[in-house]
């Protein structure tokens, strides 16, 4: 039997069936454990030091514990400690970016995605570089900055320098004043030699959902194809490393398996990348199955209900409090509404699930990979964060500058986030005010950069930043950074 060992590269040893069964009855025993879950929320809280403001996060056992309690009141006091985090670490800024779907050629047979390689009905489409530039034009006049590439695993139809080739072409296009200054990319798990090309072309966050961290469903719903292989595809991350990219994503596809499971997996999974590679995961994704093409999600059994969906957004929100959180369009408004406060940093926005879907008049369903429940357009997605006192943030500042892995995260344990992410959230949110937004948008957009501005504390920075938006206002000057 393999022993639990977070430091290992070993799968079956870091992400430990054993020690999250263990894990999963010791916070049974214990979701009515006042004093321990008293001790738990007090451990988790915001701490002040020299540097302002740090949070020490929870283990898998700790959070495990808060995930299983059911106390309302305790809830409640969850949910607002995951607001103070939220609030001290990432501001109330949230930062946007879309997918663009490359290919959706793939020999996988993962049950709950349309792309599986037995389905034989849904349009099969892989863009040229024509056509990837047409749509990162589309994507460019909406507005956005920072881009995520899907695309299904084919060696011949999709290789790696298919990839390289696309991503070369995305960051090459500057049309009028549009640019996109980050590509993350979720492409299948591969080589350290791969991820190294990755790095070195440029890509910012390297994500790969586990989808589930349960290996004996992992195995029954990845059946056959390369993906099926656990081992390979959960130890993708340290190999990610090992090629250099320092900006890694998790995330579980949730309704497959037991969200508790999940959960203890999921923050193994973090404790590990920080124990054996010296930097946790830079984002956590949280989707859920949704109805698509072939796919019935009613015939997963494991479905969450959206209290539960806010609760693990929340426990995860307090274990990992300097990771940030993805939600995509996957999700309504209403969910995505509330989960915000609770600790989401990115969402999606105006996104099409299908190849080739930003140059289509309509949105097309053909070649989609999930039902998007949030259609709204970009615009209209902007004008809800500001009413709901949000800060749209197409900010890529970090990455560029070369503050990645451990940098980024200690400009956050520095509490240099006002100083810093604000500005830049508050210069990008100008730019597209100018460049995109309706008149509506860019009225109330730009009263709260005016009443923003005023929270910078380093009285230089403020003036610069103030200067930066006036200049982007009345000029084509742009991409201003802290
Ligand atoms: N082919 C790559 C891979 O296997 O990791 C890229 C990922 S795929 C384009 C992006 C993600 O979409 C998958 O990792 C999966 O979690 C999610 N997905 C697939 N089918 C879905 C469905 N029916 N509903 C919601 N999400 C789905």
């Amino acid at each position: 039997m393999a022993i639990y060992n977070p430091k290992s590269h070993k799968a079956e040893e870091f992400i430990n069936h054993e020690e999250i069964l263990e894990t999963l009855r010791y916070a049974e025993e214990n979701k009515h454990n006042m004093t321990l879950i008293r001790q738990i929320l007090e451990k988790a809280r915001p701490q002040k030091t020299e540097n302002g403001l740090h949070c020490t996060g929870l283990n898998h056992w700790e959070a495990s514990v808060l995930l299983a309690c059911d106390i309302p009141e305790i809830i409640e006091e969850m949910y607002r400690l995951a607001k103070e985090i939220k609030l001290a670490f990432y501001g109330n800024r949230i930062v946007l970016f879309a997918p663009l779907y490359l290919s959706n050629y793939c020999i996988n047979s993962c049950v709950y995605c349309p792309y599986h390689t037995k389905n034989k009905h849904i349009s099969r489409i892989k863009l040229t570089q024509e056509e990837i530039q047409k749509e990162v034009i589309a994507l460019q006049d909406m507005g956005h900055k920072r881009l995520a590439i899907e695309a299904g695993e084919h060696p011949s139809m999709n290789p790696i320098e298919y990839i390289l080739e696309s991503i070369k072409t995305i960051y090459s296009i500057n049309h009028k004043n549009g640019a996109i200054r980050r590509v993350n990319v979720n492409i299948a798990a591969t080589t350290v030699e791969n991820y190294r090309k990755l790095k070195e072309a440029g890509i910012g966050t390297y994500i790969l959902f586990q989808e589930t961290y349960h290996k004996q469903s992992y195995l029954e719903l990845h059946p056959t194809g390369p993906k099926h292989d656990y081992d390979y595809h959960t130890e993708a991350m340290d190999r990610a490393m090992e090629g250099g990219i320092d900006d890694v994503g998790l995330g579980v596809l949730f309704g497959l398996e037991k969200y508790k499971y999940e959960f203890a997996g999921l923050l193994m999974h973090a404790e590990h990348l920080e124990a054996a590679c010296g930097c946790g995961p830079h984002t956590i994704s949280v989707p859920r199955v949704k109805r698509a093409d072939d796919i019935d999600p009613s015939v997963f059994d494991n479905g969450l209900s959206d209290e539960i969906f806010e609760k693990i957004i929340a426990c995860i929100r307090i274990a990992v409090p300097y990771t940030g959180m993805i939600m995509s369009t996957r999700e309504s408004q209403e969910v995505r509404e509330k989960v915000l406060e609770l600790g989401i940093s990115q969402i999606s926005g105006a996104s099409r699930t299908s190849v080739g879907g930003y140059t289509e008049e309509e949105r097309p369903h053909d070649s989609e990979q999930f039902d998007v429940s949030d259609q709204r357009t970009l615009d209209e997605v902007i004008g809800w964060l500001i009413d709901q006192k949000h800060i749209p943030s197409f900010c890529t500042a970090c990455y560029r500058e070369g503050r990645t892995g451990d940098r980024f995260m200690s400009l956050c344990k520095n509490g240099q986030i006002l100083n810093c992410c604000h500005p830049n959230a508050l210069m990008t949110l100008a730019e597209y005010l100018t460049d995109y937004a309706s008149e509506e948008t860019k009225k109330k957009g730009f009263s709260m950069i005016e009443e923003e501005l005023k929270k910078i504390p380093r009285e230089k920075t403020r003036e610069i930043a103030a200067r930066n938006i006036e200049a982007i206002k009345t000029s084509d000057c742009r991409d201003f950074r802290f």
